[in-house]
This record gives structure tokens, C-alpha cells and sequence, in this order.
């Protein structure tokens, strides 16, 4: 799971309702269909193969990661599926060692300056000219060449600004704040078109624009040393598996786990755990007859910023988006230290993953509530429309993304019962007894259980 503080994509908290819903009895053949699933399901498997991966971090773009991907690759391909090892681009930033600011006639002032991931070193002195917002007008037919612009925050990203001041010729860029607080700010992206930026606070900032206004010139000094930007390569692995022709009803489901890990941690919860029940999946249902094409899919560079599954949904072809039913995903499913079983979804609404979950669950083992969350590989799925969820312990064990993320915390318990239940509601679309979700709109029927909404903690 991604840690808070890179999550850019804002899921803001919202009102939080207890909510009931009922729901018609359960059919009973689908207690029978069930049975084949979990009868097939070997803990053991899931288990060893979470041991495997976790003797190292699997940090996304190093050989370790590679070693696991083509293990899992390896494994794909044996229980007969068709198999892709997806290559994409990521970007690892290294802050600068050095980010300084001066300005003549602010002697002692210490502007604590700050730099912008993605932004670019430099050694510059020059005239400072205010620029207000940064946007195209503001820099319409200004010669900066030489100069330092002082932007204010607002309207535009830091890296529009950044480009139309650079684009009208100036050399540097500060960045003062429109609110209280730091500016801890990103760029997005590397781009070969910035020039060295800072970003200071609200005060200082508007006490240089009003000496400026005031006809005073300043000249301004900016250097950033040490900023890195390194290309590396990650990848997904994709196991397909298509129906039989005559039986198909053009549906997709996509069952997904992160096997790359955060650095110094072996990632044996985060996210072998996933990964591996994924794996299991894929050879349980590797013989089962279908009518919907199955995806397992597992996503490099999760922990950089669902990097990998970003790249997987920008891949997809707009009638594949369409015929993606449900995206499961497994995020840290097998800690014998976090707490019970929840599906979280983007927006914070149930869907029909969340219904067929809640309904397997509800055959199988009890109750699973949902609740609002990002922070995983279901967010590109979720901004496509495609109904996705995070299935994932919570509140999430004491060492999360740490050394300590071992496999001697691994339950067997906690993994069954995931394999089971996700495994269950996979199967429920995807046998063929059971209607074309989009065609007939037909919502397989859970028993009666409760909804209940859950903070991730
Ligand atoms: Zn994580």
C-alpha cells in the first residue's frame, strides 16, 4: 500500500453513515460453486510463495524486482495462461543537497526555501521581477532573459509556472505561497525545460512583490545543487485467460496486487501477500469452465505512486475499459497483526465488487464492510469507472513498510480467508450460469448482511 503523504490523489474524508442494506436469500447452488473454488485452495501455496518473494525488498526498477517478476511470470505461464511482462518508465528523484536563497536588502532574513521534486539545479543571480500568477498573460511579451521571476501560488500548476517563466527567458523562479504553511510541491514530471525553482512562504513572498511594486529593485540569488533524476524500468505482469468462444459474454474481470516493495522492507505482507493470493487464484481458476475473460495481473512500482497501474490502465483500449466489469485488488492480506478484513473503493460507494465480496464473504466466513479509500492499484481502475476495490486488513499492522514486514507475521487464517472470499466472488461472474453483469444488469444476490463504512487507519 502507497503511504499517505504521496498520495496526490486526494481522498478527502466524508461523512461517514452506518448503512443496512438487505438483501434477497442467497441461491443455494451458489454454496455448491463455492465449494469448487475453496476446496481447490491451498494455503500452503500462497504461503511458500509470499516466503519466496519476501527474502529480499522487491524495491520497483532493481534486479530484485526483476528476479519477482519473472518468478511470477514463470508461475503464470505453467498454470497455462497467456502472459505478458508489461515494461513502463519510472522516474526515481533525488533531493537536492542544496537549496539556497538570497536577497539583497534582506540581510538576515532566513526565507527557509524549499525545492520542488523534479526541479532542476542551478546557480543563478539576477534581477528579480514579479510575475503575479505566472499564467501565459502574465509573461505575454515580457523579456526575462537574465532575470529571476517571483510567482505567487494559485491558478496554475508549479510546473506550468515554472515553464512560461522559463519560456519568456528567466533564469530562475521563486515561488512564494497564497496561504499559511510550507510548500511541499512536486513538478509532476522531469521536464528538460525547467530552471532552478524555490518556493517560500506567504510573508516573505509579499513583502518582495510590495518592494517591487514600490519601485525598488532587488537582485536575487538561487542555487540548488545536487538534485537527480534517474529513468528506471518496472513492470507488470498480465496472465490472461479467455473463455471459450461460444460462451463468451465479452465481460472482463481483473483480479491485481503490487509486487514491488518500499526499500529496506521485504514487503511479506506488503504486498507478497496479494501477490501471491493472486497467483493462487490464477491456478485455481486456471480449469474452471468461464464466460468472462480473467486478467491477474500484478503491478510494479505501487510504492512509487501506482506507477505500474497507471501505466497498465493508460494501455487499455477504450472497448477493453468498456468491458471491464470488477477490479479486485489485494493490498496486505495476510497480517496476523491488523485488523479484520475491509473492501475500500475510491469514492467510498459500494459497487458490485464490494457486493460480491460482501456476498462471498457473507456465504463463507461473515460479514466484510467497506469504506473510502485510494492508496492502491484500484484508483486507475476507479478513474476510468471501472468498479474497483481494495480488499486489505485494517487498521494496517504496527510494521507496515518497515524491516520488520516478515513472514514469521504472516497468517495463514488471514490469507485463507481473503483467497476464499475473493476467489468466491471471481467466480461468481465469471462461471457461466451466472448472466452478463452489463447486459442484464443482474447483480448476483448476497444474503442478508450489513454495510458498515470504515476508515483505513
Ligand atoms: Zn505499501
Amino acid at each position: 500500500m502507497l503511504r499517505k503523504s504521496i498520495v496526490s490523489l486526494a481522498v478527502t474524508s466524508s461523512l461517514v453513515f452506518g448503512m443496512t442494506a438487505a438483501y434477497a436469500a442467497a441461491n443455494p447452488s451458489d454454496h455448491a460453486f463455492d465449494n469448487k473454488i475453496v476446496k481447490r485452495i491451498k494455503v500452503d501455496n500462497i504461503y511458500k510463495t509470499i516466503e519466496l518473494l519476501s527474502k529480499e525488498p522487491r524495491v520497483a526498477g532493481t534486479p530484485a524486482e526483476d528476479k519477482a517478476v519473472e518468478y511470477i511470470a514463470k508461475q503464470f505461464k505453467s498454470f497455462g495462461y497467456n502472459t505478458e511482462i508489461q515494461p513502463f518508465e519510472m522516474f526515481q528523484y533525488t533531493s537536492p543537497t542544496t537549496v539556497e536563497l538570497s536577497v539583497d536588502g534582506f540581510v538576515d532574513t532566513d526565507f527557509a526555501p524549499d525545492s520542488f521534486t523534479y526541479g532542476a539545479n542551478g546557480d543563478v543571480t539576477g534581477e528579480l521581477v514579479y510575475i503575479g500568477l505566472g499564467g501565459p498573460d502574465d509573461v505575454d511579451g515580457l523579456d526575462l532573459s537574465g532575470k529571476v521571476a517571483l510567482v505567487k501560488r494559485g491558478s496554475y500548476t508549479f510546473a506550468e509556472k515554472i515553464l512560461n517563466a522559463a519560456g519568456a527567458g528567466a533564469e530562475a523562479v521563486i515561488l512564494f505561497n497564497n496561504t499559511s504553511g510550507g510548500i511541499n510541491g512536486t513538478l509532476g514530471e522531469p521536464s528538460d525545460g525547467y530552471v532552478p525553482a524555490v518556493a517560500i512562504g506567504r510573508d516573505l513572498g509579499e513583502q518582495l512583490a510590495d518592494r517591487l511594486a514600490a519601485g525598488e529593485g532587488l537582485t536575487a540569488h538561487v542555487k540548488i545543487a545536487g538534485a537527480k533524476v534517474e529513468r528506471q524500468t518496472s513492470h507488470n505482469v498480465i496472465a490472461t485467460k479467455k473463455p471459450n468462444p461460444n460462451k463468451d459474454t465479452g465481460q472482463i474481470v481483473i483480479v491485481g496486487a503490487h509486487h514491488d516493495s518500499v526499500e529496506g522492507g521485504p514487503g511479506a505482507n506488503d504486498d507478497a501477500s496479494g501477490t501471491a493470493t493472486v497467483l493462487e487464484l490464477a491456478r485455481v481458476l486456471s480449469n474452471m469452465p468461464i464466460d468472462t475473460e480473467l486478467r491477474f495481473i500484478t503491478f510494479g512500482a505501487e510504492e512509487n505512486g501506482l506507477v505500474g497501474s497507471y501505466a497498465y490502465a493508460e494501455s487499455l483500449t477504450e472497448d477493453e475499459i468498456d468491458r471491464i466489469v470488477a477490479q479486485f485488488q489485494m493490498d496486505m492480506v495476510g497480517s496476523r497483526d491488523a485488523g479484520e478484513l475491509i473492501m475500500y473503493t475510491v469514492d467510498g460507494e459500494k459497487n458490485i465488487v464490494t457486493d460480491l465480496g460482501a456476498a462471498a464473504g457473507a456465504r463463507l466466513s461473515g460479514v466484510v464492510n467497506y469504506g473510502q479509500e485510494g492508496r492502491s492499484d484500484h484508483v486507475p481502475f476507479a478513474e476510468l469507472g471501472i468498479p474497483s476495490a481494495l480488499f486489505i486488513h485494517a487498521p494496517v499492522e504496527p510494521w507496515y513498510h518497515t524491516p520488520e514486514d516478515t513472514i514469521d507475521k504472516i497468517s495463514k487464517d488471514k490469507l485463507q480467508q481473503v483467497a476464499e472470499i475473493v476467489g468466491a466472488a471471481v467466480y461468481q461472474i465469471a462461471r457461466p450460469d451466472t448472466p452478463a453483469l452489463k447486459n442484464a444488469r443482474v447483480a448476483p444476490k448476497p444474503v442478508d448482511y450489513e454495510f458498515e463504512e470504515r476508515e483505513l487507519e
